[in-house]
């Protein structure tokens, strides 16, 4: 289909942002369409989580446009707040609240900022750990679990908003080994039911299976994009070349 006709879920047009006289983010044209599955990957100090923190406002970008659906990304609170609404954010180090339970770390959002009430709250909840496979832990605090449990909550948590497109950095990276799988199982799942996903990360088994593009980043600017095959096997970048005979 051609790309046109599919309806864009983020677009970003000329986007660039300084951190004081440090040029993090250089000239980014990117538009994610529905259903979208994109993988972000390139060197550490490239620029990946600052891109997409953009997105949501965790960071400002000084100049060019960030639009969400048909909201403009501005000082508005108002845009930031309905833009926040549409797109989940799950991170490196899983930013639970370690005094609140599981289950009240999924349901605080939906209560006190969607005015949910508590029971319906708890019952999104549940419906969501249980499809994380972690609702038997739903009692306990995130101490209590491994990294791949809180990860998994995490993304639960993010789900129970019920966002549109979902942000991913690095979601695996700050995990053992063995229980990386079970976290990227759960991406699988919501690629396959057909989220719009915006991934950093360095897993290239996702990206090869799930990503309908990948995008190589270096020194804030994006060197180059295409899909998973044609990126892994036929890049054409030299960056992009050493980057991958480094992590392949
Ligand atoms: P990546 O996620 O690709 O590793 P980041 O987006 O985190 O890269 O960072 C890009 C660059 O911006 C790095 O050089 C980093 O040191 C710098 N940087 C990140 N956050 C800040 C900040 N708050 N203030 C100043 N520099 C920052
Ligand atoms: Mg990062």
């Amino acid at each position: 289909m051609d790309i046109n006709s599919k309806e864009a879920m983020v677009t970003l047009r000329g986007v660039n942002k300084w951190y004081g006289d440090f040029h993090v983010l250089r000239d980014i044209d990117l538009t994610v369409t529905k259903g979208e599955r994109i993988v972000i990957c390139g060197p550490s100090g490239s620029g990946k989580s600052t891109l997409i923190r953009c997105i949501n406002r965790l960071e400002e970008h000084q100049k060019g446009d960030i639009i969400v659906k048909d909201t403009p990304l501005t000082n508005d609170v108002k845009h930031i707040e309905t833009i926040r609404r549409e797109v989940g954010m799950v991170f490196q180090h899983f930013n639970l609240f370690p005094h609140l339970t599981v289950l009240e770390n999924c349901t605080l959002a939906q209560i006190w900022v969607r005015k949910t009430p508590k029971k319906e709250a708890e019952e999104v909840a549940m419906a969501l750990l249980t499809r994380v496979k972690i609702q038997e832990q739903a009692h306990k605090y995130p101490g209590q679990l491994s990294g791949g449990q809180q990860q998994r909550v995490a993304i639960a948590r993010s789900l129970c908003m019920n966002p549109e497109i979902m942000l991913f950095d690095e979601p695996t990276s700050a995990l053992d080994p063995e229980m990386i799988k079970e976290v990227l199982d759960v991406m699988v799942e919501l690629a396959e039911e057909g989220m719009t996903m915006l991934c950093v990360t360095h897993e290239m088994g996702f990206a090869r299976t799930v990503a309908d593009r990948v995008i190589f980043m270096d020194e804030g600017q994006i060197i180059e994009e295409n899909d998973p095959e044609t990126f892994f096997h036929h890049p054409e970048s030299e960056r992009t070349k050493l980057f991958l005979s480094q992590i392949l």
